[in-house]
């Protein structure tokens, strides 16, 4: 969504200009094995990225990231095969929109059963995507799947982004891989709010943050490609917070939208990646929920 990388620009000015496919430069992709851990691995395609979890006896993947670009899974595949022959036992989605989890189709046919949340089902059931594999598997509050030694927790940290993001939890390595409703060191953009559930959204970060984990992997590369900290988690929560408090005293005051989508201002965040160009759209989705209920 955070179109960061100078190439990610390129392309998006490159598509703006309206080319063929064919004369698109290949996007690059990197496979990726995550520090101080024996087989945890991210898969980048363009701006997005996926966990995978190799064992011997199978391989856990998550979120195949081709919306419109059904080579990127065939690359993710491929990728994972360079490193084990070992079968892919597991897809699991991350949350229901597209541009993370479209593109599921070399995983099943690998033999891979999809899991994800509920909800996450339900939607894909009625929206009928182009090239979305259904999930085999849905998970409610929490599931635990053990494979080839490795533990990996599935936990319904509640609605934020969206109302079907899984928390994917390696509780031996502390890691979590969480997708969109964290964006690191940045206010979120306005794809990551426009689906979202205000205070909802604040109390599941508080969930999350009661996990115990060190490390996130973000569904976006974070600046510079780093991984995300508790630190960033945190402060996240901390500008949904002050965000929303704002929000509810202008919209009180009858600010809502306007004056309040242009006004208001968050001086303790103006160092937040995205500041002057994504706060008045959280503004805005705030004054939705505390100035018409929606
Ligand atoms: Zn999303």
């Amino acid at each position: 969504m955070r179109i960061r990388t100078a190439f990610a620009i390129a392309v998006a000015a490159t598509a703006a200009a309206g080319p063929s496919l064919a004369q698109m430069p290949a996007p690059p992709f990197a496979t990726t094995k995550v520090e101080g851990t024996d087989n945890v691995y991210i898969f980048r395609y363009g701006n997005h990225q996926a966990m995978f979890v190799v064992t011997k006896a199978g391989v856990i993947a998550t979120d195949p990231i081709s919306y419109g670009r059904p080579q990127a899974a065939k690359t993710y595949v491929a990728e994972i095969q360079k490193i084990t022959k070992a079968p892919i036992k597991y897809l699991i989605y991350s949350h229901h929109h597209y541009d993370h989890i479209a593109g599921g189709k070399p995983f099943k046919e690998a033999g891979a059963r999809v899991v994800a949340h509920r909800r996450a089902k339900e939607r894909l059931v009625a929206l009928k995507g182009l090239d979305v594999v259904i999930p085999d598997e849905v998970v409610d509050g929490k599931r635990i799947i053990s494979l080839g030694g490795t533990t990996l927790e599935l936990h319904f940290t509640g609605r934020n982004h969206s109302d079907s993001s899984l928390v994917m939890l390696l509780p031996k390595e502390k890691i979590i891989f969480a997708v969109d409703f964290n964006s690191l060191g940045a206010v979120p953009s306005r794809l990551a709010i426009n689906d979202s559930y205000p205070i909802e959204w604040e109390a599941s970060l508080k969930r999350t943050l009661a996990l115990k984990w060190d490390r996130m992997i973000p569904g976006h590369p974070g600046p510079g490609g780093r991984l995300g900290t508790r630190a960033d988690m945190e402060q996240q929560l901390a500008f949904l917070t002050d965000l929303s408090a704002e929000v509810k005293k202008a919209s009180d005051a009858g600010k809502c939208f306007s004056p309040a989508d242009t006004e208001l201002k968050l001086p303790k965040y103006t160092t937040l990646l995205n500041y002057e160009q994504n706060l008045s759209w959280n503004v805005h989705r705030w004054c939705g929920y505390w100035g018409r209920g929606i």
